[in-house]
């Protein structure tokens, strides 16, 4: 379990909103996994367990709620996301380049 999720903005009603309608933008499908399929990998593809925020919630609250810095992943895709606890600066350009912008 991750210590975000203690924090009161996982259980705002804001959160639960944005983050179903990432997950319903990414079909419910780890955007890792599907990357690598694309990639020709062969994986089977999981589907997304969490839905994680690409530039981290701490630096950059004013995009907490943005769909475009939302990803929707499965738990061993997002901890590759986290190798030093979110400190991660490469995550920011592995945004798909098409990546659908839906207007909230
Ligand atoms: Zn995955
Ligand atoms: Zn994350």
């Amino acid at each position: 379990m991750d210590y975000k999720e203690s924090l009161p903005f996982y259980h705002s009603a804001a959160w639960k909103r944005v983050r179903a309608l990432a997950m319903q933008r990414d079909q419910g499908m780890c955007q890792d996994c599907m990357d690598r399929l694309r990639a020709g990998y062969g994986i089977k593809p999981n589907r997304a367990q969490m839905v994680h925020h690409i530039i981290p919630l701490e630096e950059r609250p004013d995009l907490a709620l943005d769909l475009n810095n939302l990803r929707s992943l499965c738990n061993e895709c997002h901890n590759r996301q986290h190798p030093e606890k979110g400190r991660d600066r490469r995550q920011a350009k592995e945004v798909p380049a098409g990546m659908r912008v839906i207007k909230v």
